[in-house]
């Protein structure tokens, strides 16, 4: 017999959100604006951003997540996310901020994408947004969550809202880009929204 395991509760007043990426602070802070908790990012308390050497999404997301609760002392929240493409073997995968060069020029990063599909010669555009978010408490108690959402790349890129690669991906079902979307639909459907689901079902009961 298998017991259920119960999860780490979540029942602080306050969160920190442990990303130094306007974009995911911006989108998780959203995410947390039903729930009655102040979410602090890593830059508002100029935390230092941890090497991200795992080899997995989640394995970085423990990596940060870690390194901030350590840091400022209560639980940390931590993204760690990107851009699956199929016919690039997954690539650029956990690399997806590297591909975007020192300066974080997505517009660079997009054009890599396109120009290395172009060069396999394929048909196949499908490709998957990644989202583990790693909920970890100062003393070490650590939840992992994981959530996608798939679609098609396009060219040229489309829209200026959300971030990153947003402008040339395509969710399923739908025909205009996660840049091209209001913000409230995107977080209805993303990697992002999905994975955090799973972490209030999981985390916030005292909250629902
Ligand atoms: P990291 O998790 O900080 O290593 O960076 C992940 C990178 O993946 C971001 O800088 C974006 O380029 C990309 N990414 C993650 N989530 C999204 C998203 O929701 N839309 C577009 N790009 C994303």
């Amino acid at each position: 017999m298998t017991l259920p395991v119960e999860q780490h509760q979540f029942t602080d007043e306050k969160i920190l959100v442990a990303s130094h990426n306007p974009g995911k602070v911006r989108e998780i802070q959203d995410l947390l604006r039903p729930f009655d908790v102040v979410a602090i990012s890593a830059a508002e308390l100029g935390l230092e951003a941890p090497e991200e050497t795992g080899r997995t999404f989640t394995e970085n997301a423990l990596i940060k997540a870690y390194a901030a609760a350590k840091q400022c002392g209560f639980a940390s929240l931590s993204d760690d996310s990107g851009l699956c493409v199929e016919a690039l073997d997954g690539e650029p995968g956990i690399h997806s901020a590297r591909w975007a060069g020192a300066e974080r020029d997505f517009n660079l990063a997009m054009a890599k994408v396109h120009a290395e599909l172009e060069k396999t010669g394929t048909d196949n555009r499908r490709a998957y947004f990644v989202c583990a978010l790693c909920l970890v408490w100062p003393e070490g108690k650590a939840e992992t969550f994981e959530g996608r959402v798939y679609g098609t790349l396009i060219w040229p890129p489309r829209g200026d809202n959300g971030f990153g690669y947003d402008p040339m991906f395509v969710p399923e079902g739908h025909h205009i880009t996660f840049g091209e979307m209001e913000p409230d639909k995107k977080h209805a459907m993303s990697h992002r929204a999905r994975a955090f689901e799973q972490l209030i079902d999981a985390c916030f009961k005292e909250f629902k």
